[in-house]
């Protein structure tokens, strides 16, 4: 029995702070979260009173193959899978040390990060918990393609999510617009019809997975949506010009599918400051309309480290109006919910794995604060000791 003190608690199901609460934890789950009191004389006491208590951090949006430089995709051409294999171990440990305990990795290439998901739940390696779409569906030619699976027709996109899904997949990612990294591809116009992206959905419903859709352009996000997938990642909402070109009731069908948004605001920061203002405008319109956001970070794309996460929340607060404790929510209890694992991780509440980052000050009144991380547990486990990964 392990008895862990919060000197504050933020639990993120969007609840305020709650003060002096101490949380018993057997076999790494919670079983009783109490008001402070007498510990029994065999629990183990982890004592972070003098500390914020927060959920361990859910990165939605993660590449931990990809470089982070400033040219990720040359750096990916010329490096094989066992220095992709590398970089992903290097990069699993700095999202940790940020308090990240879970990533949702959208893209590698040749099962790499199966094996690094592997390798870390057998205890091998420090990193956080991997959900991993493995190499993401794609046209031929089309975003992404250098990671793997072209798929060209509804059958094609049945096989390849069946491909995905053997090979160890636990989730699905199809890029239902072209993107910015690939050169030749439409960021603009749909990559999929709504029938080949339901064909993955249908496949991922069988394994009990969800479904990431990557949309940049309008026409491609009103597919996915249709089609049914749990998350629209980016969502820029590019009409056939180019220009930001929002489009009011596919975002209300989205909230009533409980489909989420994943912003990636921290990569939007290098776009043009009119195309990026007119992006974050439609972003505030989809949270009026109840949108959910699940906070991710394209971590990994040009000059986005794998500890992004704080970035995104504090882009939350400053630029779409949340409080800092809807942030966390976002990167927390929101986040575990539109992955479909919020019965194992994303709140701090009776039943759920003992992930938990304490950071110095309040995060609820200084979203920056989540940066201050002083020990991170998973699964009750201590995994980053004063900032240092174990
Ligand atoms: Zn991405």
């Amino acid at each position: 029995m392990q008895v862990i003190r919060a000197g504050r608690l933020i639990d993120g199901t969007g609840a305020g702070v709650q003060s002096n609460r101490d949380l018993y934890v057997e076999d790494g789950r919670i079983v009783q979260i109490v008001a402070r009191g007498d510990v029994p004389s065999d629990a183990d006491l982890v004592d972070l009173s003098g500390q914020c208590v927060v959920p361990g951090l859910i990165d939605c949006h993660v590449h931990l193959v990809f470089s982070c430089s400033q040219r990720p995709l040359a750096d990916l051409t010329v490096e094989d899978d066992q220095q992709l294999l590398l970089r992903a171990v290097a990069a699993g440990r700095q999202a940790l040390g940020a308090g990240i305990t879970t990533v949702r990795d959208l893209g590698g290439r040749g099962g790499v990060t199966f094996k690094l998901r592997d390798a870390i739940d057998a205890g091998w390696i420090a990193g956080p918990r991997i959900l991993a779409a493995g190499s993401p569906i794609t046209i031929t030619g089309g975003h992404c393609h250098f990671l793997g699976v072209e798929a060209d027709d509804e059958a094609a996109v049945r096989l390849a999510a069946r491909h995905q899904l053997k090979s160890g997949a636990n989730c699905l990612k199809i890029m239902a617009t072209g993107g910015r990294m690939t050169p030749g591809s439409n960021t603009t116009l749909a990559q999929y019809s709504v029938a080949e992206i339901h064909a993955a959905v249908e496949e991922a419903r069988r394994a009990h997975v969800t479904v990431a859709a990557h949309g940049l352009g309008t026409a491609g996000i009103r597919n996915a949506t249709e089609a049914g997938v749990n998350t629209i990642e980016h969502c820029n909402w590019l009409g056939l010009d180019g220009d930001v070109q929002f489009d009011e009731s596919v975002a209300v069908q989205m909230a009533r599918q409980n489909v989420a948004v994943v912003a990636t605001l921290v990569p939007l920061q290098r776009s043009a400051p009119v195309l990026r203002a007119k992006v974050l405008a439609a972003m505030r319109r989809m949270a009026q309309l109840g949108v959910a956001f699940a906070a991710g970070t394209d971590a990994g794309v040009s000059l986005t480290p794998f500890d992004s996460l704080h970035a995104e929340l504090a882009i939350l607060v400053a630029e779409l109006g949340f409080t800092p404790v809807q942030a966390i929510a976002s990167a927390t209890g929101v986040a575990a919910r539109s992955l479909g694992i919020d019965n194992t991780v994303g709140t701090l509440q009776v039943g759920r794995s003992a992930d938990l980052l304490a950071v110095d000050g309040d995060p609820s009144q200084r979203i920056e604060a989540l940066r201050n991380v002083r020990r991170v547990l998973k699964a009750g486990k201590t995994v980053v000791d004063n900032g240092v990964v174990l």
